[in-house]
């Protein structure tokens, strides 16, 4: 088993000067146990197999005990939430613990979520609960399952404490692991607060941390942001080609790296409907999953007035101007790749919507629909079909689609064959998703004590284009309970 002192650990980030963070005591919760640990996460990071059994490792993963080197501290950050500013943020629950150098080289935060109260906590206790805290651990692993960019969930553990929200529930911990916690409203705040060295030495610090081969480059600062602008588009394009809404896109939830962050209310499309709001506090529909490409130029907006001390702004604008062809080719790639087409062809697009119409109108499911075209071919069109109410249609599109996909050519130079095109389909088109009503039932079996579900779900969605024929439950549709789902946007 490894010990604390075997790991590669450093405090980078709070090497920085004292503006960037407040150091904080995390407070123990009481009787904290493991009912979670991501061993191949773990192994990858550099933990020997089963180490959240050593003392040591579990008292510093915990929050129970500071164990040196590390320094825990609560990062400050500001952001627009729900387009209005607020400085007032910070890490309120969260502590950065340190950075661990995984196996690879690459630098990882590890951070604890639910530690206590911290000088950001404003009207919050500090805590997490359960059921918020098991989404993040089974989404964050999905996505990183599906290959979208995000944050990681190294473990988690319940507790004893009792945490009070609509109803008291069991205070709970999220050990996070990601190559970054820094988010648009870290630069922000230095930015409002007039904080013009600390705004630089973030940005150099961000160049040095992830992209050092930027500081080579006549306009080191321009191409940073240019990298935000690309990872962020990047992600957005998967978000949409996966049905992914995230709910709460602020700009203090936006990571720099372009990495899915901060697990709320999100939800994965059942029916296509592309206005579906899955935070039910979003009145307005600010968050709607197809707003998510325009929020995210409105963050990007804002992250570029935040940087405007430092870059030109006819730079920050043609970077800004840049978002919506990044968006536009990186989109049009995983699509073409959904339907098993290698090439772009000019009627593509009207296929393209006329797919998008059909899905509306007749509310079928997302992930079903392409799983099920993963598999169709001339002479079996059935299983599509069954999906819509409006079978002629439906049977329409398909042959229009069947006859362009039977026009691809393969990396041989021959025609493309029904197999091949299948094959490379069923990679890219998940047969597992986290539906909110499967993350609900293991959420409902954990608070009785049973955390089985989830270390399923999790064992399931970390290959989700895998046939797991024993489970094929899973990949049904929604119970009509299950659809649409309030989740509580208090965590
Ligand atoms: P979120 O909605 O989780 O992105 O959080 C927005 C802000 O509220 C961040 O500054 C969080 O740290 C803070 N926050 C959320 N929940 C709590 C809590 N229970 N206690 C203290 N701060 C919190
Ligand atoms: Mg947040």
């Amino acid at each position: 088993m490894s010990s604390w002192t075997s790991l590669r650990l450093s405090t980078r980030f709070a090497s920085l000067p004292s503006a960037f963070y407040s150091q904080v005591s995390p407070t123990p919760l009481e009787n904290s146990r493991f009912i979670a640990w991501n061993e191949p996460l773990a192994l990858q990071l550099g933990f020997a197999p089963e180490a959240h059994l050593d003392a040591e490792i579990k008292q510093a993963l915990s929050g129970d005990a500071i164990v040196s080197p590390c320094q825990p501290l609560a990062m400050k950050y500001a952001g627009h939430q729900f387009g209005v500013y607020n400085p007032d943020l910070g890490d309120g629950r969260g502590l950065l613990l340190g950075e661990i150098t995984a196996q690879n080289g690459e630098v990882f935060d590890l951070h604890i979520k639910g530690a206590g109260l911290t000088p950001y906590s404003r009207m919050g206790d500090g805590r997490a609960v359960l059921r918020s805290t098991i989404r993040e651990y089974l989404c964050s692993e999905a996505m990183s399952g599906l290959g979208i960019a995000t944050t990681r969930a190294l473990g988690m553990l319940v507790s004893d404490t009792p945490v009070y929200r609509e109803k008291t529930e069991p205070g709970a911990l999220l050990i996070r692991a990601a190559t970054s916690h820094i988010r648009f409203g870290h630069f922000e705040h230095f930015f409002y607060t007039n904080q013009i060295d600390h705004l630089t030495l973030l940005a150099d610090k961000v160049i040095e941390w992830y992209w050092p081969e930027l500081s080579n480059q006549a306009k080191p600062y321009v191409a940073m942001f240019e990298r935000i602008v690309d990872n962020t588009a990047l992600m957005i394009a998967k978000w949409q080609a996966y049905g992914f809404a995230h709910g709460v896109m602020n700009t203090d939830n936006m990571s720099v790296l372009g990495q899915t962050f901060d697990y709320g209310p999100f939800a994965f499309l059942d029916d296509y409907e592309p206005s579906f709001i899955c935070n039910h506090s979003d009145y307005q529909g600010r968050y709607a999953f197809d707003q998510q490409p325009r929020v995210a130029l409105w963050n990007l907006s804002a992250l570029a007035h935040a940087l405007s001390p430092l870059i030109e702004h006819q730079d920050l604008e043609q970077a800004l101007a840049n978002y919506e062809t990044l968006l536009g080719r990186y989109y049009s790639a995983q699509m073409r790749s959904k339907l098993g087409l290698v090439s772009a062809a000019p009627q593509d697009s009207e296929l393209f919507d006329d797919m998008f119409t059909l899905l509306a109108d007749n509310h079928t499911d997302y992930t079903r629909f392409f799983r099920a075209l993963s598999s169709v071919d001339q002479d079996d069109t059935q299983a599509v079909i069954d999906l819509f109410i409006d079978r002629d249609r439906a049977r329409a599109w398909l042959e229009r689609y069947l006859a362009r996909a039977a026009l691809e050519l393969n990396g041989a130079g021959e025609l493309l064959s029904d197999e091949q095109r299948c094959l490379a389909m069923r990679k890219v088109n998940p047969k597992y998703i986290l539906r909110n009503y499967l993350a609900q039932i293991a959420i409902d079996k954990a608070e009785q004590g049973d955390y089985s579900e989830v270390q399923h779900l999790a064992a399931l969605l970390a290959n989700p284009y895998d046939e797991q024929p024993s489970h094929d439950v899973y990949a049904n549709l929604p119970p009509s309970w299950g659809k649409k789902m309030e989740i509580s946007c208090s965590s």
